[in-house]
């Protein structure tokens, strides 16, 4: 009997952004309601889904008998994936598993070895509640507020909103994203995709003890050639007037949480829009944990003061609270600084940061902003003898290191 590596996709962690259906080039992705799902007879394993994708979700396999395959049917009506195989319930069972144990294992090994396995959330996170709107029935949030916090004479145009969601029930958590469903179809008809946008606000609200939350968005107006394009879901959002009502789906994201232990250092990578989620989460510390030992140190990229978001509130936090390393690239007879640069500037502290236990990851912005930040790691790690793909291997396991590009 033929043994198969069943790409799945884990419905628990996956915030159904629809970035791996775009991608697929055999359209072997597909979705409902529910769930984003693989298709086994079109699946190749090619793999140009697994690194587009924010969360890890998709980088998910199971060995099963190529007959047994999970139909996409089956994985509409998951609500998590279904357990390993178990090998040694297998072996010798020839209804079961025609491979010897050996090349049973050696196919485990190659289902493990994706980019990185299952993402955990950190050990001390709050429960998330995922999931509890969708598509078909979206919750509806209003407009309380809408305004510009980059300079008006920039070309980086970011809107910090706040949707308020009155007596309904819209449980978040500090990096979660919400989905927004922007009226009207797309160009092949269809009802426009779910837009994902990350939380900006603490989990008891953009007030504390509101029922809202904010958001930071930044307004598509070029796409990543430099064409000029008119985004459909951020033009939607930052066009949005206190008032108007607004179909909300998620919330999304089990993962990207912040750790509640109190000894938790926190280091923040980000770009633009890549901050909302660090908002939420200093947030949350200033407001309930102002004197937790951990240490707070955000890292954060744009090319002028004038195009970083929430530049004056930021300027004006404690240095006791967060350890607040605002980097740019276009300053006027200033050589171009980006985030990497300062922190292997920073090398001593990070790697002080980076033998306690405690210490968490967040990268978050823009997709190309990974990999300056990855081999940032790298070096300052080899100037001191560590090796930084063990250290991140162990924080991985750990629900300590955390990327969400987009
Ligand atoms: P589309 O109409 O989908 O795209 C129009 C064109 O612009 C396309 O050609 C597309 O390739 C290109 N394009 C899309 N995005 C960009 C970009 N950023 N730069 C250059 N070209 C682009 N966005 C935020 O503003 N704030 C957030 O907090 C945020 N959080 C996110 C969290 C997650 C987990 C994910 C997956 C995405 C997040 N995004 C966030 C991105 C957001 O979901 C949309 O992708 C973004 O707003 C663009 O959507 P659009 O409908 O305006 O553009």
């Amino acid at each position: 009997m033929t043994l198969l590596r069943q790409h799945l996709i884990d419905p628990e962690i996956c915030i159904r952004c629809n970035t791996c259906e775009e991608t697929c080039p055999v359209d072997a992705i597909t979705h409902n309601s529910d769930n984003y799902v693989v298709d086994a007879e079109k699946c190749n394993s090619c793999l140009d889904c697994i690194s587009p994708c924010p969360t890890g979700s998709i980088d998910n396999w199971r060995v099963v008998q190529k007959a047994e395959a999970y139909s996409i049917e089956d994985q509409f009506e998951w609500d998590e994936l279904p357990d390993e195989l178990e090998l040694a319930e297998e072996e010798g069972d020839d209804n079961q598993i025609e491979a010897s144990e050996d090349e049973a294992s050696a196919i485990l090994e190659i289902a493990h070895s994706g980019q990185g396995g299952k993402v955990l959330a950190p050990l001390s996170a709050a429960h998330p509640y995922i999931n509890l709107y969708g598509r078909e029935r979206p919750i509806t949030a209003t407009v309380a507020g809408n305004f510009r916090i980059t300079d008006a004479d920039t070309e980086s145009d970011i809107h910090h909103i706040v949707l308020d969601f009155d007596k309904q029930t819209f449980p978040v958590l500090e990096g979660q994203s919400i989905g927004i469903i922007p009226p009207g179809e797309d160009s092949k008809g269809r009802p426009n995709l779910i837009r994902l946008y990350s939380v900006a606000s603490a989990r008891d609200g953009e007030r504390a003890g509101v029922n809202n939350l904010s958001l930071t968005v930044k307004r598509v107006i070029y796409d990543e050639a430099g064409k000029t394009v008119q985004g459909v879901g951020s033009n939607y959002v930052c066009d949005l007037n206190k008032g108007d009502k607004v179909q909300v789906t998620g919330p999304f994201g089990a993962t990207f949480l912040m750790p509640n232990h109190p000894e938790a250092n926190i280091i923040m990578i980000c770009t633009g829009t890549g901050s909302a989620p660090f908002r939420a989460m200093t947030e949350y510390r200033r407001r309930h944990m102002s004197s937790a030992p951990g240490e707070l140190v955000l890292y954060f990229g744009a090319r002028t003061p004038g195009e970083l978001p929430y530049f004056g509130p930021l300027n004006k936090l404690s240095g006791k609270l967060i350890d607040k390393q605002l980097v740019f690239s276009r300053l006027p007879d200033v050589p171009k600084e980006y985030v990497q640069d300062r922190m292997l500037v920073q090398g001593d502290k990070l790697t002080q940061l980076l033998k306690s236990e405690h210490t968490h990851i967040y990268i978050c912005g823009l997709k190309n902003m990974e990999k300056g930040v990855e081999s940032a790691f790298d070096t300052i790690c080899g100037n001191k003898g560590m090796n930084w793909e063990t250290i991140k291997g162990a924080m991985r396991k750990t629900g300590r290191y955390h990327v969400e590009t987009y």
